[in-house]
């Protein structure tokens, strides 16, 4: 939860700033003070809202295993998952027509953002539509896909916030996941029990087929386990991001 404190300290210095042009009468400081003030409020308000938590709950408390990793709860581990191996996949991915792309944390791990735009370059030579679905907490720290995103230069336009997209998933062949596991998971939708209850959540599972690749049934940050991996349309792809995704280009290469 460090970036939203960081998010509102600063907006604090801009709020002491803008004070203090108020006591030198310096107009610049008082503008400069505020836009930065104003700037990080409504950043640690965008972050709260995407965690559904209020201020107080992020400062002071947090969800009970946030940050600990932690393998699968036995039930987890008994829930029926289907794997598939790359050259399965680029079959599937072969005969689709778009395909949304919801990058997570674990891409950052891997940093497989160069390998994901390779795959992506692949698909949309082979006709595919590709799209990146980017929710507004997936990492850990605001803006982080982004960053990443546009460093291995997908252009910014098949970027997506996630209220621009997440209607779209009902229409989507493929949602492709790459080491997110929180901001995917229906419990947020379903389990009023879940500690990530009412958070706001990328609509992967309405897809026709979800691909999640991450290397195990490890769970995220809210320390919870994911039901998405046991649905009917959902197929894991186990393995490092980087790797997985440059295994997955070349068999689509190959075809
Ligand atoms: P999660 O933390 O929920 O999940 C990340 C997943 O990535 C893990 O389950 C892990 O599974 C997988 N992973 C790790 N390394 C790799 C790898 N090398 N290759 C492939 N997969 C890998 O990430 P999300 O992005 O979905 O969610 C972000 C979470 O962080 C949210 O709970 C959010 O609230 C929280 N947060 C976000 C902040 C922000 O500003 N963005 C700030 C503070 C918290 P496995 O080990 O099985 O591979």
């Amino acid at each position: 939860d460090m970036p939203v404190a960081v998010s509102l300290l600063n907006s604090y210095s801009g709020i002491a700033a803008a004070s203090t042009g108020f006591v030198l009468e310096n107009n610049m400081l008082i503008i400069a003070g505020a836009l930065v003030g104003a700037s990080g409020l409504i950043l640690t308000n965008i972050m709260c809202k995407g965690m559904n938590r209020s201020l107080m709950n992020v400062l002071l408390g947090g969800w009970e295993n946030a940050g600990t990793v932690t393998g699968p709860s036995e039930a987890a581990k008994n829930v029926q998952i289907k794997s598939v191996d790359a050259e399965e996949l680029a079959m599937l991915f072969d005969a689709a027509q778009n395909v949304i792309v919801i990058p997570g944390y674990g891409m950052a791990v891997a940093q497989a953002q160069h390998a994901i735009r390779d795959l992506s370059n692949v698909l949309e030579k082979k006709g595919v539509r590709v799209r990146f679905a980017v929710h507004p907490v997936a990492g850990r720290m605001p803006g982080h896909m982004n960053v990443l995103l546009a460093e291995a230069n997908v252009p910014y336009d098949k970027l997506y916030a996630m209220e621009d997209i997440n209607d779209d998933f009902s229409n989507t062949d493929i949602a492709l996941i790459i080491g997110a596991n929180d901001v995917v998971n229906p419990a947020a939708r379903s389990n009023p029990q879940s500690p990530i209850y009412g958070m706001p959540i990328l609509n992967a599972d309405y897809a026709k087929t979800v691909v999640i690749n991450k290397r195990s049934l490890n769970v995220g940050y809210a320390g919870i386990d994911n039901e998405l991996f046991g649905y009917p349309n959902a197929l894991m792809y186990f393995g490092d991001a980087k790797e997985a995704m440059n295994k997955l280009a070349n068999e689509l290469k190959n075809l």
